[in-house]
């Protein structure tokens, strides 16, 4: 019953014997052990690659087998004052009474997703969960506690497809904000559009944005990328690791060049920026959206393409596996100082055509 329910939520080689393994292993475990699941640490114990368990759970999730949780840990002590089941009630702020200090959430860092068995799976006594939950909190006093090799952030499950298509009502509160630590922003934009319109025709330009946009949308969630917005015929994408952007970026190059305007031999040319730094993550028209100014950096960042290249700060150069993925495309790099508009002083920035 378990893998017929959740078959449906997801597809590839791994899958179904990704929900083998986890029902079997479910089935062996005594009710405390389904509690505060930390599902990379299931994957890792199972020897299942950690995507596909995420999904699992997260398939879970939706046919009610368990129930989502966001922990808040305290950064001084690691314990969790605070949980929710829903974002919607997360707050910037908490307060650990354990050390008495008040701290902010990041979600990227001390937020935490686990999963717990939901009552269709197992029956938790009267106060159990909260026996465990404090059971938990203490062994972090008294040193029994083993740290994780991997936990799955907030923002780590905000970048599984899965969850940005399924829970789209997993957003923060409209006044509420969670910060970032890291987050690397990609901004697109087509070359030449008002004329295109004026060209073709609004229909006709039309199509042809929506046909743009499939190339984008794929290479975005092929690299693990989620779209956050279009703007326009401008998107915003985020990923959580820069050469992932810079992947995404390379790949729609490639698969944008068939795309020709429609009576030309012309291809569709899409600029494109990346950067890469802190920022806050809030809720905007009832969707999830980031604030700051790495977000205005990397639309200056677009802003600085001419052409079908992609331009990106150093701390996307600065990563090392971006710079693994240049070399390896054996892409033409170029290194300018320039000025961002509404930023001061000379930046160094970065372009591959
Ligand atoms: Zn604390």
């Amino acid at each position: 019953m378990f893998i017929d329910e959740l078959l449906s939520h997801g597809s590839g080689p791994d899958w179904r014997p990704t929900l083998e393994a986890l029902d079997r292993w479910r089935s062996g475990q005594l009710a405390s052990a389904l509690f505060r699941i930390n599902p990379l640490d299931v994957a890792r114990h199972l020897s299942l690659k950690p995507d596909p368990t995420v999904d699992a759970f997260l398939a879970g999730v939706l046919e009610g087998w368990f129930d989502l949780r966001w922990d808040y840990h305290c950064p001084h002590c690691q314990g969790i004052p605070n949980f929710s089941s829903h974002l919607g009630t997360a707050k910037a702020e908490d307060f650990c009474p354990m050390c008495n200090v008040g701290f902010r959430n990041e979600l990227d860092q001390t937020v935490e997703v686990t999963f717990s068995a939901a009552p269709k799976m197992v029956s938790f006594a009267p106060g159990e969960q909260e026996a465990l939950l404090m059971a938990y909190n203490q062994s972090l006093g008294n040193g029994t506690w083993v740290k994780p090799e991997q936990t799955l952030s907030g923002l780590d499950l905000l970048h599984r497809p899965l969850f940005h298509e399924r829970f789209s009502d997993e957003v923060l509160s409209a006044e509420e904000s969670l910060e970032i630590r890291h987050v690397v922003l990609l901004f697109t934009d087509i070359k030449g559009s008002t004329a295109l319109y004026e060209q073709l025709g609004d229909a006709k330009a039309y199509n042809l944005v929506r046909e743009h946009f499939k190339v984008l949308f794929k290479a975005i969630e092929t690299h693990g990328g989620i779209v956050v917005k279009t703007i326009g015929d401008a998107v915003m994408a985020s990923f959580r690791v820069a050469s992932q952007a810079l992947e995404a970026a390379l790949s729609v190059q490639k698969a944008i060049e068939p795309l020709k305007i429609p009576g030309t031999e012309e291809s569709v040319v899409v600029k494109m920026g990346i950067h890469a730094g802190p920022a806050i993550a809030v809720t905007l028209n009832d969707r999830f959206d980031y604030f700051g100014q790495t977000v205005n950096r990397a639309a200056r960042m677009q802003g600085l393409a001419h052409d079908q290249e992609i331009f990106f700060s150093e701390a996307v150069f600065r990563d090392a596996a971006s710079r693994r993925t240049l070399a390896t495309r054996k892409a033409a790099l170029r290194k300018w100082k320039t000025q961002l508009k509404g930023i001061e002083g000379d930046q160094v920035v970065y372009s591959v055509k």
